[in-house]
C-alpha cells in the first residue's frame, strides 16, 4: 500500500539521531521527560523548521508580490518556491493549482464557497462520510442549507472503515461532490480514495479528499489518487500554524467563483468593478502568512530528506506495537482496524469506564500528551456508542519506549481508578 513495503523493519528511521533535530524533546512535564502522543492534533517542529522562520524574519522580512526592493524579491522567490516544493511533494502536475490557505479547514470552505457556490443547486447532494472531522463537515452543512442541498453519508461499518457496499446505492445523478477523509482522525482508517474517486467521476461527481492526516504521513499521489480537490496543514508535518493549502488543476481553479476580495487577488480595478489575477493568486487576497510558507518548505525538505515511505514504514512498525501491546490490556477498548496496513498512526481507545479526560490527566501527570475528546467528530462518536475516546497518535520521533511507556502509565490509571474488566467489550 502506498508504494510501502510493509515488511519494512522498524530502523527504517534513524529516530534517536532525528529526536536530537527537535529542541521541544528535551522538555521536561511534571519531571518527566515529555513523550508527545498528539501529533494527529499538532505535529512539532524540527530546528530547520524555526530557524527558517527566524531567517526571514532577521534576513528578508518583507511583503511579496509589491515590492521592487532586494527584500521584497527574497521573500517573493522562497514564498513561490514553496508552491513548487508543495507540488512535488505531493505530485500535482502543475504548482499553479497549489494555494496557500491558512489550514485544512480554510481551504474546504474555499472549495464549499467558491465552487460549490457556482455549482451546487437545490436537490443536489452532497456525499460525506460518517468519519469526517467537523472541517469537512460543517461547511458542507452551511452550503446545504443556503442553497437547498442535501447531505448523504457513507456510513462506517463496525470494523471503522467506510461500508463500500453503500456507495453506489447513495451516488446518484443528483450527486455533484464526494467529501471524504482520506486517513481518519481517530480511527486512523485510511480509506480507498481512488475507488471513491472513480464512483465519483463515473456519476459525474467531484471529490475533495481531506488529506490532514494522509499528506504529513503516507506518500500522497494526487495524480494517483485521482481527487478533483486536496486539502490538508501546515502544522500537522512538522511546518508551523497559519499556513495550509488547497490543491486543484488549475483550470479547475478557474472555473471557481472568488474567495475573499481584497489585495493581491486582483487584475484590474475600478470604482464598481474588478477584474481577478490568475489563478492561485486570486484566493490569496491579502497579506498571507509568508514566514509560515516559507518555513513549511523547510519542513517538506526535511520529510524529504526522511522519505516518505520510510516515514510511513516508522509508523506501521509504531502503529503495529501498540496495537498488540494496548490489546493485551483488558481494559483497553480500541477502535478502528485490527490491520496496520489499513491505517494510519492514530489509536484511539477508551480504559473500562473510565473518562478519557481523567485518563489524560493521568497520562499528563507522567509527562504523556494525549488527546482526549471528541476529536470534532461528534457524528462518528455517536455511530462508535462514546461520547469521547483517549487518542495516542505517532510521528517520526516517536518510539517503542515511549508505548511502552504508555501502557505503563495505564497501568496506573488502573490503580487510580481501581477499575474492573468490563465485560462487554466488543
Ligand atoms: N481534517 C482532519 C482529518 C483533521 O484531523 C483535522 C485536524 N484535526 C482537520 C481536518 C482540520 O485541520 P485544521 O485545524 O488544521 O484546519
Amino acid at each position: 500500500m502506498h508504494g510501502v513495503d510493509a515488511t519494512v523493519a522498524r530502523d527504517a528511521l534513524d529516530v534517536r539521531a532525528l529526536r536530537e533535530d527537535f529542541p521541544i524533546l528535551r522538555r521536561v512535564v511534571d519531571g518527566k521527560p515529555l513523550i508527545y502522543l498528539d501529533n494527529a492534533a499538532t505535529s512539532q517542529k524540527p530546528r530547520a523548521v524555526i530557524d527558517a522562520l527566524v531567517r526571514y524574519y532577521e534576513e528578508y522580512n518583507a511583503n511579496i508580490h509589491r515590492g521592487v526592493h532586494t527584500l521584497g524579491q527574497q521573500a517573493t522567490d522562497a514564498y513561490e518556491q514553496v508552491r513548487e516544493k508543495v507540488a512535488r511533494f505531493i505530485h500535482a502536475p502543475d504548482p499553479a493549482g497549489v494555494v496557500f490557505t491558512r489550514n485544512t479547514t480554510e481551504a474546504i470552505n474555499i472549495v464549499a464557497s467558491a465552487w460549490g457556490r457556482r455549482y451546487i443547486r437545490e436537490g443536489d447532494e452532497i456525499l460525506v462520510s460518517e468519519m469526517e472531522h467537523h472541517s469537512n463537515l460543517v461547511p458542507w452543512q452551511l452550503l446545504a442549507r443556503d442553497v437547498g442541498a442535501r447531505i448523504r453519508a457513507i456510513p462506517v461499518t463496525a470494523e471503522g472503515t467506510l461500508d463500500l457496499s453503500s456507495v453506489e446505492t447513495l451516488l446518484s445523478p443528483r450527486t455533484r461532490l464526494v467529501a471524504v477523509v482520506h486517513v481518519s482522525n481517530v480511527l486512523g482508517t485510511i480509506n480507498p480514495v481512488r475507488r471513491l474517486a472513480d464512483l465519483a467521476h463515473r456519476q459525474g461527481a467531484l471529490i475533495l479528499v481531506d488529506g490532514a492526516q494522509s499528506v504529513p504521513h503516507l506518500p500522497v499521489d494526487v495524480q494517483e489518487v485521482g481527487c478533483d480537490f486536496i486539502a490538508f496543514s501546515s502544522h500537522k508535518m512538522l511546518g508551523p500554524t497559519g499556513v495550509g493549502v488547497l490543491y486543484a488543476s488549475p483550470s479547475l481553479l478557474e472555473q471557481m467563483d472568488v474567495y475573499q476580495g481584497g489585495g493581491s487577488m486582483i487584475r484590474q480595478v475600478t470604482l464598481d468593478h474588478s477584474t481577478w489575477a490568475p489563478v492561485p493568486t486570486r484566493f490569496e487576497a491579502g497579506t498571507p502568512s509568508i514566514a509560515d510558507a516559507i518555513a513549511l518548505g523547510a519542513a517538506i525538505d526535511y520529510l524529504g530528506g526522511l522519505g516518505m515511505a520510510n516515514v510511513r514504514a516508522h509508523e506501521i512498525d509504531l502503529t503495529r506495537y501498540a496495537l498488540g501491546a494496548l490489546g493485551s490490556i483488558p481494559e483497553v477498548r480500541l477502535y478502528g482496524p485490527a490491520d496496520p496496513l489499513a491505517r494510519g498512526g492514530v489509536i484511539s481507545f477508551n480504559f473500562a469506564d473510565v473518562h478519557p479526560h481523567d485518563v489524560g490527566t493521568v497520562l499528563d501527570s507522567e509527562g504523556i500528551a494525549i488527546r482526549a475528546g471528541h476529536h470534532c467528530c461528534q457524528p462518528l462518536m455517536r455511530r462508535l456508542g462514546a461520547a469521547a475516546t483517549v487518542r495516542a497518535s505517532f510521528y517520526v520521533y516517536n518510539t517503542h519506549k515511549e508505548v511502552d511507556a504508555l501502557v505503563r502509565a495505564l497501568a496506573r490509571v488502573k490503580e487510580l481508578f481501581g477499575v474492573g474488566v468490563r465485560c462487554a467489550l466488543p
